[in-house]
């Protein structure tokens, strides 16, 4: 799970609307957190970010209800992804809050009722809450919104390095489930979406990211400090350097920030999280496309049109030619470790 929550920035020493105007021009932003409807000046950052941002995504957890609804009154275009992680019981139990399922869908159950565009559910799929996912995708379908999906990850960002699938074929198998049921939509869209799960699922084995990580090149994450990194999926916090101080073209040019291009080069984390993959699927557009070719078109008159079993490490797990305890093994989490919580400023 996330633990970013239980460490967080102290309001004093977060960056300012100031700091915001030096970023530089931006195809797409995600807000995320902790909760981002937490500042009250959200809105005063998304109006700036207008200025340099194509598009702006918020993922939160809808607890902020008349927040979410007064920004999107202010924005229509502005996206809002509420993090839900299975139906009711469920999310309720994965996240310790008693109402938290409800409090989240009735905030997006009002924004579609005030027919705002860009709506969605972000599920971490993991062990509990596998069973859940095309249910959760059903639901979500119903309402016309969109659906996000994303896996367990350790980094110093969540302060956590213990997250693991302990139960590979289960959770690849519910991942399966919800790749048919995008493939038999009509949405190129959802047949990309697929495409990502079937990441999701090479993610989860261990294996190598389908498409290269190119972060930290052409995109960025900066955090509540204004410390500028490639991404939040490494272990240890990897600044390039920071926007408080000094200026966008001193800092992404600098000789700190091509150490860090070095070591993305090299990382090894092969994480799957849509910040690093959405990029890289609009860069090598190719494979993706000729993926959905293959399995919307190719396949068009098959029921089922995509088998986890495709992937030969599916396969290798099921006949033994690798065990459970190997996979583990390639994976980022680590029983030892004490996470990161990458709060001290470098
Ligand atoms: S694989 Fe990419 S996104 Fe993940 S930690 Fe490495 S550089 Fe960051």
């Amino acid at each position: 799970m996330c633990n970013r929550y239980k460490k967080p920035s102290k309001p004093e020493e977060e960056i300012t609307v100031e700091t915001i105007r030096k970023l530089p021009p931006m195809y797409f932003t995600n807000i995320t957190g902790g909760e981002p409807f937490i500042r009250e000046d959200l809105a005063d950052i998304v109006r700036e970010l207008y200025k340099k941002s194509d598009r702006i995504v918020i993922s939160t957890n809808g607890f902020f209800t008349d927040r979410i609804i007064a920004l999107c009154n202010e924005f229509p275009n502005v996206g809002i992804r509420i993090s839900i992680e299975g139906l009711e019981e469920t999310n309720n139990a994965i996240r310790g809050l008693d109402d938290g399922f409800n409090k989240g869908y009735e905030t997006l159950k009002k924004l579609v009722e005030t027919n705002h565009p860009d709506v969605g559910f972000g599920m971490t799929v993991q062990d509990a809450n596998a069973h859940d996912l095309v249910s959760l995708y059903k639901l979500s379908d119903e309402m016309n919104m969109e659906f996000a999906t994303a896996s367990l990850h350790n980094s110093f960002y969540f302060v956590e390095a213990k997250n693991i699938i302990k139960d590979r074929p289960m959770v690849a198998q519910s991942f399966e489930n919800l790749i048919n049921e995008l493939l038999k939509s009509n949405s190129p869209k959802k047949w990309f979406r697929a495409y990502f799960n079937h990441g999701l699922i090479n993610y989860i084995y261990g294996q190598k990211r389908l498409l290269p990580c190119d972060m930290a090149f052409d995109t960025f994450f900066i955090d509540p400090y204004g410390d500028v990194m490639p991404c939040n999926g490494t272990k240890e916090k990897e600044v390039m350097g920071n926007l408080v101080t000094d200026d966008w073209d001193t800092l992404w040019n600098s000789e700190q920030a091509e150490k860090v291009r070095a070591k993305v080069r090299n990382c090894d984390r092969q994480c799957w999280m849509i910040g690093s993959v959405s990029p890289a699927m609009k860069k090598y557009i190719w494979v993706p496309a000729a993926w959905v070719v293959k399995h919307k078109f190719l396949r068009y008159f098959k029921d089922k049109k995509y088998s986890m079993y495709e992937n030969k490490i599916c396969r290798d797990l099921r006949d033994g030619k690798v065990t459970k305890e190997e996979l583990d093994a390639l994976s980022t989490c680590d029983l030892n470790a004490v996470a990161s919580d990458g709060l001290k400023q470098i």
